[in-house]
């Protein structure tokens, strides 16, 4: 383990040129009400102080499991709701302290890319209505020049002109989705949030629109944060990638780095789940006992320390600080505190205890002692190509 250093936040989430979006502590709690008197009596912590910062024309990939605050934190930071507790910055302007006027002026920045292309478009427009809408409600360019536009940011997005007077039950998911992607840049965006933009598509035409996302950013040097819990995607399109777990982050460095050595034990778990095009390759995977715990009740200390093998006593009571455990790669996990006797907090013995002696063997959670990186490399013969499962799923599946 190279230098550790604490941080209370990420690294570069500060204001700075570079970085359009700058998320700090950001919380967003849903409160829960006594049937009688409507009384407060809890909070569900949906998002629970997530720190991050995206660069500019850079993509960033947010992954976790169904319900681990993935679509919450985009819809905050796009003011679509209201936050309980932080700061959103874009283009060194906090989203929350802007007026509604101000707000108003700024939406044409940030836009949306939904789901379900189908419920996100109104079925009684046509095509170029439903484009040509938001442009006329914001100015972006003279009225007798609106048609033009139009026709030309269809067909930067693989849509043809005659399009423009069909309604959307008439075209396939993938063209739908070209559609809200056009209906999105229209208004020249600098930000786009892609809210798991493919998970409702074919896998071939996934791929043609993420190569659409990819070259569209080329050429307008336009700056995603791409939700999905499809990892091979993310790792595809993003430059930096961070792991949520029950409403925090775990986990967050450059793709490149996070995928080839995971450090956090659930990011371990959810990456060995990656599937490899190869039938002679012998997947390591882990699985997870037990489901993800409710948010309006997470476990006290480590969030994950209820599925996590490698928790120790301290885990149990103390929540882990994000640290850049290597240079650029932050990870939250007491595993990694550099003042942590772990030897005198090991829970191997407590966990050993707390489980039926009959169960063990059958598990099929293989966390090892080690990193992943290490036991991957333990594991493999040096002349073996796949001695780097991630690097080559890499190469085979794009
Ligand atoms: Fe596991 Fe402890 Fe690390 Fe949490 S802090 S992931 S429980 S080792």
């Amino acid at each position: 383990m190279s230098e550790v250093k604490e941080q209370g936040v990420i690294a570069g989430a500060e204001n700075d040129s570079e970085n359009l979006l700058v998320v700090r502590n950001l919380k967003k709690y849903f409160p829960i009400k006594s049937s009688f008197f409507k009384m407060t009596v809890g909070n569900v912590k949906a998002v629970d102080g997530v720190s991050f910062s995206i660069k500019r024309g850079t993509t960033m990939g947010l992954v976790g499991e169904s319900g681990c605050g993935k679509s919450t934190t985009g819809r905050t930071i796009l003011r679509l709701q209201e936050k309980t507790e932080g700061e959103v910055i874009f283009d060194g302007q906090d989203i929350f302290k802007l007026s509604k006027e101000e707000l108003r002026k700024l939406r044409p920045r940030i836009q949306i890319i939904f789901q379900d292309p189908y419920s996100s478009l109104s079925p009684r427009l046509p095509i170029g209505e439903i484009i040509g809408e938001a442009v006329r409600e914001h100015n972006i360019v003279p009225k007798e020049e609106i048609d033009d536009y139009i026709t030309r940011v269809m067909e930067a997005c693989g849509l043809q002109e005659w399009h423009k007077n069909r309604y959307p039950h008439e075209f396939s998911g993938g063209q739908r989705q070209r559609i809200c992607i056009a209906r999105a840049l229209a208004l020249n965006p600098e930000f786009i949030l892609c809210d798991e933009p493919v998970s409702a598509l074919d896998v071939s035409i996934q791929a043609q629109i993420i190569n659409l996302l990819r070259d569209l950013q080329k050429q307008f040097g336009l700056t995603y944060l791409f939700i999905s819990h499809d990892l091979s995607v993310v790792e595809h399109i993003s430059d930096t990638v961070g792991v949520m777990y029950l409403g925090n982050m775990v986990e967050y460095s450059e793709t490149e780095k996070i995928y080839s050595k995971p450090l956090h034990p659930y990011t371990m778990a959810l990456f060995s789940a990656i599937p490899v095009p190869d039938p002679d390759y012998k997947m390591n995977r882990i699985v997870l006992q037990g489901s993800i715990p409710s948010p309006a009740n997470p476990p006290s200390g480590c969030k994950f320390h209820t599925r996590c093998e490698k928790c120790m006593e301290i885990c149990k009571t103390v929540s882990p600080e994000m640290r850049e455990v290597e240079p650029g790669h932050f990870c939250a996990c007491h595993l990694y505190d550099p003042d942590l006797d772990k030897t005198a907090t090991s829970a191997d013995t407590a966990k050993t205890e707390e489980k039926p002696a009959d169960k063990t063997p059958d598990k099929e959670i293989a966390i090892e002692k080690e990193t992943a990186g290490k036991e991957s490399a333990k594991e493999k013969p040096a002349d073996d190509p796949s001695k780097k499962d991630n690097g080559k799923s890499k190469g085979k599946k794009k």
